[in-house]
């Protein structure tokens, strides 16, 4: 039997506002336990709750970049559960009445075609406290630092057909929201993650199968990983003669595997209601097409422009505008350069990327500056030195010997184009090696390669290769 995976998302990202969604609180990441949550986020009767602008701005700037509808009317409803992390005993959502919906985003899929995901929903909320376990002794802390941070919470349609797919869903999603500045976006902080709903059907069956939702997965690594093996499971158990039953799960990254954690609740199992404490939030059209103006490029947009303008191809584009930064960087180097764009961008991908990931560095720490490398690939645009020399030149820089013509100067690498040194030095090639000149000569074309790598040889890489090449033909054809 051939099955067909079904995967929705739910996306919690953190927006990135100085103060939380209802109180005047530092949302600040990483302060000792507890010095960052007030009466508010602590849940103490008779205080109030007041919504904090910016997240209303934040939310419709995202509504806007994924194409949905930004709600002229949302409302706060209050989602009842018992947990330690949640003093107040109820968490602050939306519910019935989103501020986002009707969305939709386009990813590659597997096959490398372009494919659209809607996007359901998204709504504001507060996030939860921590229960921290570490380092106690039969006993649990609360740090509520985390209490009332705001977060977004973006809710896919269940159009997601394998794991692969809902990590390039879930990267288009984190570079959108860096783009809008709206989210850091940082995974290992806990403030970009993801719920996966997973569910497998025969192939050809319209109904969807019963899903199982893996809670809390904060890579894009563990993404691909927990919904693989989830898939497996829920084959081998069907296969197997079991039923999959609608549950929580949550992934255990040392063994790879999911397991149970809770029976599903119901949504009436939260008794949501509309929270009494807050207004409903109210848009006007005005303010929405002001948000609409003040939107950045947005990754596609830049995509398609790069393509377009610096005539790249569609994945070396793409991979170019994942971050603002990157393009910037890319566009600042393009600017600065005689070269052409393409061959910029293959400095860029190749080179300096290939450079960070080795030391797992990102971009801000790059030791080459985009002006410095467009001074780099000038020198190869303007036969100053080979491509194959510029690596070199590369390599020094990046160690911090200066600048590319410092470089040059100081390790006297330019160069040689001038026809009668090269002459000199094929002619001594040539006499050195008679029986290749003879086979050369007799028809085996192919030891034209050899000559080049002798005559590069002794002059250190230094000769001009389209010389070299053009110089050694005529002296053997005589
Ligand atoms: P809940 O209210 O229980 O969270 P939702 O209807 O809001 O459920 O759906 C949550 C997520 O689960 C959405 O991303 C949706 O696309 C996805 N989903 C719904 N049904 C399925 C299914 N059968 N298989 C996989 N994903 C599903
Ligand atoms: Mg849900």
């Amino acid at each position: 039997m051939s099955w067909e995976v079904v995967i929705g998302l739910e996306i919690h990202t953190q927006l990135a506002t100085k103060s939380k969604i209802f109180s005047g609180a530092s949302t600040a990441y990483g302060a000792e336990p507890n010095t960052q949550a007030c009466l508010v986020d602590l849940g103490y009767p008779g205080v109030l709750p007041v919504l904090n602008e910016e997240v209303v701005h934040m939310a419709a700037m995202f509504g806007l970049a994924v194409g949905a509808t930004v709600a002229p009317r949302s409302v706060f409803a209050r989602k009842n559960y018992f947990y330690p992390d949640l003093p107040k005993g109820y968490q602050i959502s939306q519910y019935e009445l989103p501020i986002v919906e009707h969305g939709e985003l386009f990813i590659t899929d597997d096959e490398g075609d372009e494919k659209r995901i809607g996007i359901t929903r998204a709504h504001l909320e507060e996030d939860a406290g921590k229960s921290i376990h570490e380092g106690l002794d039969r006993s649990s802390g609360i740090d509520l630092n985390r209490a009332g941070t705001p977060l977004l919470e973006i809710v896919s349609e269940p159009d997601i057909r394998s794991a692969k797919e809902a990590v390039a869903y879930m990267r288009k999603i984190h570079t959108i929201v860096r783009y809008l500045g709206i989210s850091d976006g940082n995974m290992q902080e806990g403030s970009f993650r993801c719920d996966a709903n997973v569910s497998v059907r025969p192939r050809g069956q319209e109904e969807f199968g019963t899903r199982t939702e893996i809670k809390n997965l904060n890579s894009f690594r563990f993404v691909e990983r927990a919904i693989n093996y989830e898939i497996e499971r829920q084959i081998d158990l069907i296969e197997d003669g079991g039923e999959v039953v609608q549950e929580t799960r949550l992934y255990d990254a040392a063994k790879d595997e999911t397991r149970s954690m809770r029976s599903k609740e119901e949504a009436n199992d939260y008794r949501y209601f509309p929270d009494p404490d807050l207004l409903p939030v109210e848009i006007s059209a005005e303010y929405i097409e002001d948000v609409r103006e003040q939107l950045p490029e947005l990754p596609d947009a830049k995509q398609h422009r790069f393509v377009d303008e610096y005539d790249l191809k569609n994945a070396d584009a793409a991979q170019l505008t994942i971050s603002r930064p990157l393009a910037d960087y890319y566009e600042t180097a393009v600017a600065a350069s005689e070269a052409k764009p393409k061959v910029v961008a293959n400095w860029v991908i190749g080179d300096l990327l290939g450079a960070l990931n080795k030391e797992g560095l990102g971009l801000a720490d790059s030791r080459i500056s985009a002006e410095d490398l467009a001074g780099l690939v000038t020198r190869i645009h303007d036969n100053t030195i080979s491509g194959k020399i510029a690596k070199q030149v590369f390599e020094a820089m990046w160690s911090g010997e200066g600048t590319a013509d410092e470089i040059i100067e100081a390790k006297g690498l330019k160069q040689i184009t001038d026809s009668s040194a090269i002459e000199a030095v094929v002619d001594k090639v040539i006499e050195a090696n008679p029986g290749q000149v003879a086979e050369y000569k007799a028809g085996k074309d192919k030891l034209i390669g050899f000559f080049v790598g002798q005559v590069m040889k002794e002059t250190k890489g230094q000769a001009n290769p389209g010389q070299v090449n053009q110089i050694l033909k005529q002296k053997l054809s005589d």
